[in-house]
């Protein structure tokens, strides 16, 4: 059983998706083991995204990631990684497949409604980010 961190992003969460990306995963059957709705700070954003601090787009993205609340979760199921960033699509959504989250919804490469943990060892780290052991149900 894996876990991974899923963030319904400020622009999803202002545009009314979280129901519907919540029903994605549960149809998919990907368990939620942990949820809630957090405003991050610009420096939380900063230390969030601080793989990214000497990328072009940084200033603009942790801008965005703290301009409104988002609802961050923890996800567990098989290969529930892959299957979360399978569910997500591509990064730039004109290239991501029909079905996919950001294909349906995302209008922006930054403003793309969802991220998702894109390996075990950034799962660790994001999830601890966010939540300690009390807060995540199960094992
Ligand atoms: P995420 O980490 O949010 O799940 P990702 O793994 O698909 O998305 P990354 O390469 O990790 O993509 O980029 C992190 C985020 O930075 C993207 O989701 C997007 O919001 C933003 N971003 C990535 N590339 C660009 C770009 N070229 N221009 C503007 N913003 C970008
Ligand atoms: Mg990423």
């Amino acid at each position: 059983m894996e876990r991974t961190l899923s963030i319904v992003k400020p622009d999803g969460v202002s545009g009314g998706l979280i129901g519907e990306v919540v029903r994605r995963f549960e149809k998919n059957g990907i368990k939620i083991a942990a949820m809630k709705m957090i405003h991050l700070s610009r420096t939380q954003a900063e230390g969030f995204y601080a793989v990214h601090k000497e990328r072009p787009f940084f200033a603009s993205l942790t801008e965005f990631m703290s301009s409104g609340p988002c609802l961050v979760m923890v996800l567990e199921g098989e290969n529930v990684i892959a299957k979360n960033r399978e569910l997500m699509g591509a990064t730039d959504y004109r290239k991501a497949a029909e079905g996919t989250i950001r294909r349906d919804f995302a209008s922006d490469i930054e403003k793309n409604i969802v991220h998702g943990s894109d390996a075990p060892e950034t799962a660790a780290y994001e999830i601890g980010y966010f939540f300690n052991q009390l807060e995540i149900v199960g094992k």
